[in-house]
């Protein structure tokens, strides 16, 4: 398999991402049924996550934030997600399956506002070693704080643990609680539970999906298929940031 982490290191270095790594697909069945790495593939052995930095700029460019990121993330999600498919390809060349799980969508719609990746990226980032959890529920990176796009994959291929660069990543700093104090929809604890509705409520607008629910022309069943064909990529604009922009480590 060492072919196969020189392969890793070079489209990396290729695509200019400075962070990946690799963990044992084990790490993270203790999550919620149906969003385990066995949900998505029945044998998986390990996850794969890369992680490549917004531009400080987009976060740093006052009332135009919101659309600036925008269309940063539009371009950046499709870019990462055919990088992980790369990927993905070069794995299956020694004979192994490999499911991408892409920057942003597709996703579950649990309830109204209530989006789950099929597996959490940020728990496969924290498990393999590229940062912790932070307090506004995104991954917080020694080097890039929150604004690392993330991307990976889950694959029968049983690879080594690894992280570049090797980090001992130590989260959020204890005394900070920018986010949380900054946060428009006080969706951010004390303690770091981000309350992913209201936070969804306040920080999105997708008024192509909004108009064909508010049609009734829909039923509740089609949501979630609606959602993904007319609120994802740039047909959502951001509304709010913050917890991101006024965060004192990127
Ligand atoms: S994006 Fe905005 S609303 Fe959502 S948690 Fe961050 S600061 Fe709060
Ligand atoms: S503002 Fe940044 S460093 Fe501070 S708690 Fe929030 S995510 Fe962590």
């Amino acid at each position: 398999m060492n072919g196969i982490l020189e392969q890793i290191k070079e489209i990396s270095a290729r695509h200019d991402i400075p962070v990946f790594g690799i963990a044992g697909s084990s790490f993270l069945e203790n999550a919620p049924p149906g969003h385990r790495p066995s949900d998505l593939l029945p044998s998986a052995a390990s996850v794969v996550c890369l992680g490549a930095p917004f531009p400080r700029g987009i976060f740093k460019c006052g009332a135009r934030a919101n659309e600036t990121y925008w269309r940063a993330a539009a371009i950046y999600y499709r870019n990462f997600d055919a990088i992980i498919m790369q990927l993905a390809r070069i794995i299956e060349e020694t004979g192994a399956i490999a499911v991408p799980v892409f920057g942003c969508f597709p996703y579950d719609l649990k309830a109204k506002g209530d989006f789950w990746g099929f597996v959490s990226l940020v728990k496969m980032a924290e498990a393999a070693g590229l940062g912790k959890t932070g307090k506004n529920g995104l991954l917080f990176n020694s080097a890039y704080g929150p604004r690392l796009l993330l991307g990976g994959l889950v694959t029968t291929a049983e690879l080594p643990e690894m992280a570049w660069p090797n980090r001992d990543e130590a989260g959020c700093p204890e005394d900070c609680h920018v986010c949380q104090e900054a946060c428009p929809a006080q969706a951010i604890d004390r303690h770091g539970t981000v309350d992913r509705v209201a936070c969804v409520k306040k920080s999105m607008k997708s008024p192509l999906f909004s108009h064909l629910m508010g049609s009734k022309k829909y039923d509740d069943s089609e949501a979630e298929l609606i959602n993904l064909v007319t609120g994802v990529d740039d047909h959502s604009m951001y509304t709010c940031i913050k917890c991101v922009s006024m965060c004192p480590a990127i």
